[in-house]
């Protein structure tokens, strides 16, 4: 095994599955890119990209972080839209909740 460059930004190295560096592994949407390499792996809750409904709220996680990641999992189980387009880009985005602002309140 030689020290493997990472398949998304050529530059670091790798240290994440899928022949990924770390930063791009938890970027949202780069893992999505790259199929698991391990026969292993499990292959989650199904490939449902492209047709689910939208989460009804956006995340004010930031990518990344383990709150975030929580949130793609619960997401995934409810075969919803992994990614919101108000959902934070970094910590302390305002994006998620001028969503919920600019939306009537739910009862
Ligand atoms: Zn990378």
């Amino acid at each position: 095994m030689s020290a493997a460059i990472c398949r998304h930004c050529s530059h670091s190295k790798v240290n994440r599955p899928r022949g990924l560096c770390w930063s791009c592994y938890y970027t949202p949407g780069v893992k999505d890119l790259y199929p698991s390499t391990s026969k292993y792996a499990r292959r989650g809750v199904g490939n449902f990209t492209g047709n689910a409904p939208l989460a009804p709220v956006p995340t004010t996680a930031a990518p990344g972080t383990p709150e975030k990641l929580a949130v793609l999992e619960a997401r995934a189980k409810l075969k919803q839209a992994l990614f919101h387009p108000a959902d934070a880009r970094y910590a302390g985005d305002p994006r998620p909740h001028e969503f919920l602002k600019a939306r009537p309140a739910v009862a």
